[in-house]
């Protein structure tokens, strides 16, 4: 299966700059040496609690945000090398769908000005030809192309999402990244938008990165899931196989918090206690040690390496090693 793109040990530090003179008193390790890659028509689900690193994983993914070291692979070209020219080509290949649907459509614009801006942009459609590709993108994600000069205002959350959606397709990208695009919206229009993205996944081949704070939102999406904890990689396997069998003891906490529809099913809830630390100085050794159960001598000084427990499961625990 074709690997439309791959990340190796991407970095990405923030300097913490102090004082008049603007000295650099130290890093916030953002993201912190992470490797996978995602498939054609392959989504990958990636997780973990606010400020680990998803996001800006993501945006350095694109090149959005420049990483401070690493490789961004991009169906086998190294795209790290690319320059300004190069890497606006590529552009159109690689979209985003963002979180609020209220904030990220422009107000003042109308869903064709909205939908068919990176075409426009790109060069790709103009007049006549730029609004009946507008009118298929809304018939494709279930919208009336006759919407076409209406605002952003006159549609519900959901059906901003579907012009949010859109608008990601406009360019007939290879790659999305789904930036919690549905934690913004009712519980019972989640799954329509979440059935809507996979359809358009089996149509038309594209692959995702899908960013979610839980496991319960990713769960029937995923192909595959990532679990990020304070810039780093701690798990990942094929989707069924982490909910059957999490092994790093931050997964099992997160499992543990999906509620379970059956009342007589009883899963033990583990708390993790204290808070994420900073991720300015993020602890010695296993970054989760401060919160883990299991934590041994080892942990605090060690950092355990993500490897293979088994084919294609992956996890950094020193639980874990051979
Ligand atoms: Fe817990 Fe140690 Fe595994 Fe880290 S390496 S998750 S502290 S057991």
């Amino acid at each position: 299966e074709q690997v439309v793109i791959e990340v190796q040990d991407l970095v990405k530090w923030y300097p913490v700059k102090v004082g008049i003179l603007q000295k650099v008193a130290g890093y916030v390790k953002a993201v912190d040496g992470v490797s996978f890659s995602i498939k054609r028509s392959e989504t990958l689900g990636l997780v973990g609690e606010s400020g680990c690193g998803k996001t800006t994983t993501a945006r350095c993914m694109l090149r959005l945000t420049e990483p401070t070291k690493g490789r961004i692979f991009f169906e086998g070209k190294d795209i790290m090398k690319f320059d300004r020219e190069s890497m606006r080509k590529l552009r159109p290949r690689m979209q985003v769908i963002f979180q609020d649907p209220y904030s990220s459509l422009n107000p003042r614009l109308t869903v064709k000005e909205i939908i068919g801006e990176a075409l426009t942009f790109h060069g790709i459609a103009r007049g006549r030809e730029l609004e009946d590709r507008v009118g298929e993108l809304l018939k494709m994600v279930g919208l009336s192309p006759q919407h076409i000069k209406r605002f952003p205002h006159e549609f519900s959350g959901g059906q901003r999402q579907r012009i949010g959606i859109a608008r990601a397709l406009a360019t007939n990208p290879d790659l999305i990244v789904c930036d919690e695009p549905v934690s913004a919206l009712d519980v019972s229009i989640q799954s329509q938008i979440l059935n809507l993205l996979e359809d358009l996944q089996e149509r038309l081949g594209v692959s995702y990165l899908f960013i979610a704070h839980g496991l319960n939102v990713v769960k029937h999406i995923s192909h595959r899931v990532g679990v990020m904890y304070l810039g780093k990689l701690v798990e990942i396997a094929d989707s069924e196989e982490i909910y059957k069998n999490p092994l790093h003891p931050y997964t099992q906490a997160l499992i543990s918090a999906i509620p379970i529809p059956d009342p007589k099913r009883k899963r033990e809830k583990i708390l993790l206690e204290g808070d994420v630390p900073s991720p300015i100085n993020p602890p010695e050794g296993c970054r989760f040690w401060t919160r883990c159960r299991y934590v041994m001598d080892i942990c605090r000084h060690e950092e355990p390496e993500l490897l293979e427990s088994a084919p294609g499961h992956k996890v950094a625990c020193h639980l874990y090693k051979c």
